[in-house]
């Protein structure tokens, strides 16, 4: 059984007039969220006007790499939340949130080189879905010590959801409880549909209209174009269920290995076609099978074994500059699909993502070649519209010369002695830039101790080498260990 949508809305009435601590409402645009917030809407607008002063904050976190139809849905959603509550005279504020430019996918990705995210190695939900939700749920908080946190959370079994009944014998404020994670140590987290079905969600949004005039029939046609059921919750904090195992994630996500909702809605839907070189990409080119294409390095050049082989760290410059290339051609190939049909642009990547990118390529792995405005132009036949970088004294005739030297000295490891010189001219021009001398022989020994092999082989049999070594002397290390 599952508790009617009026008791809700008498709930909820009473619990947002019982103090002044402000709301904030986790708001994917997904079905459970849209209810959440739907029967909030409705307990605050039956209010007289004087007893809607208590702020109420819908957040939504936009990824950059979200199915792009999800996307536009949630930012024309935020859009009319905001108009419909000021018309109404309601203090809802929407926020639509995205991750500060250092915590993008792309940046991670092919700026920094982190491998696709995997079980063991999953470092995009903190940085994509969870630092921005928390930095403006913790602000909120602070400033006003304390605030109660909205979630359209639902418990999957019968069990779990008499649990929640009971608790409605008690008192309103038994249904709040406290946020596990300790930087939210001030809030409140309250789960109106907490006792709700599937069903039940979609009964309620397909009877009861939309009060900030979405077409809730509208949502319910884009989970039908993709798969039941199939909505990614808003994750503010690490004891949320993440999404990467429900299907309206990132399209990027090789936590699931098909982007399931994309497939669905490109097969389901001729006006979706535009999506398929997404998809493509997608699947061309992000997957966790990607030992050769990494490093044989960590990102700090350290060499790690495991199981008598090395653990392969981030992308290599070959690779990050091959996934840059496919896609701003798929970025190309979408734009010309935006153009003939008069919809929104689509953008993949943004300006600031590749003034980062290069940023990163040229500043911390010393890549002089920058490589990124070069990749631009010859894409999109167009000059690199970012930001100017500090020029290097080498040009790419220079560079070329290098390559040619490294070559003659010693042919079979051409490409590292060519790489160690560069980062090491690298290393002396920023330098020199900069004129910080302080940290200059320590990024010098860096870039040393980094090229320090000539190849995998050689690293490989040092490695082994300083296990043995180790191991004579007592001191046996766990099969992860770090050796360089
Ligand atoms: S959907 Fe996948 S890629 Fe996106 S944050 Fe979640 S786990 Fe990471």
């Amino acid at each position: 059984m599952s508790i009617p949508f009026e008791k809700i809305v008498e709930e909820i009435r009473e619990l947002y007039q019982s103090d002044s601590i402000p709301w904030i409402v986790g708001y994917s645009g997904g079905k459970d969220s849209t209810a959440s917030l739907q029967l909030l809407w409705t307990a605050v607008a039956s209010l007289p006007p004087e007893k809607r002063v208590k702020p109420i904050h819908v957040i939504s976190t936009d990824t950059l790499v979200e199915n792009p139809v999800i996307a536009a849905w949630v930012h024309t959603s935020l859009l009319r939340i905001g108009i419909s509550a000021q018309q109404q005279g309601l203090n809802i504020t929407a926020h639509r949130l995205t991750p500060s430019v250092e915590n993008r996918f792309w940046v991670n990705l092919i700026g920094k080189g982190y491998p696709a995210p995997r079980p063991k190695f999953r470092w995009c939900t903190d940085r994509l879905k969870i630092s921005a939700s928390t930095k403006f749920i913790q602000e909120l908080s602070e400033n006003n010590g304390e605030a109660i946190l909205v979630l359209g959370q639902r418990r999957g079994e019968s069990q779990a959801r008499d649990k929640v009944m009971d608790q409605y014998q008690g008192s309103t404020r038994a249904r709040l409880s406290k946020n596990k994670d300790p930087r939210l140590s001030r809030v409140w987290v309250y789960p109106p549909i907490e006792s709700w079905t599937s069903d039940d969600v979609w009964e309620y949004l397909i009877t009861q209209p939309n009060p900030w005039g979405i077409d809730n029939q509208e949502l319910f046609s884009i989970y039908r174009g993709a798969t039941p059921d199939a909505e990614c919750p808003i994750v503010v904090d690490t004891s949320t269920p993440s999404c990467g195992d429900s299907r309206f994630g990132c399209y990027v996500c090789t936590m699931v290995t098909q982007d399931k909702s994309m497939q669905a809605m490109i097969q389901n839907d001729e006006q979706k076609q535009w999506m398929q070189p997404i998809l493509d990409f997608r699947n061309k080119h992000l997957a966790i099978e990607d030992r050769s294409v990494r490093d044989f390095r960590r990102m700090n050049g350290r060499l790690t074994m495991f199981r008598d082989e090395l653990v392969h760290g981030p992308y290599t410059q070959a690779h990050r500059i091959q996934l840059l290339r496919e896609l701003l051609l798929t970025q190309r190939v979408v734009r010309n699909a935006d153009q003939k049909q008069g919809t929104q642009l689509i953008e993949l990547i943004s300006i600031e993502e590749l003034d980062e990118i290069r940023r990163l390529w040229v500043e911390e792995k010393g890549e002089i070649e920058d490589h990124v405005p070069r990749i631009y132009s010859e894409v999109f036949d167009e000059p690199y519209p970012g930001k100017e970088l500090e020029q290097v004294p080498l040009d790419a005739t220079d560079l070329s010369l290098l390559e040619g030297v490294a070559k003659e000295i010693d042919p079979a490891a051409a490409n590292e002695l060519y790489k160690l010189t560069r980062s090491l001219l690298a290393v002396q021009f920023q330098s020199m830039e900069s004129h910080k001398r302080s940290k200059h022989l320590d990024r010098l020994e860096g870039v040393l101790q980094h090229y320090a092999f000539r190849n995998e082989e050689e690293a490989l049999e040092f490695a082994r080498s300083s296990i043995t070594t180790k191991e004579s002397e007592g001191d046996a290390s766990d099969p992860t260990a770090s050796i360089a």
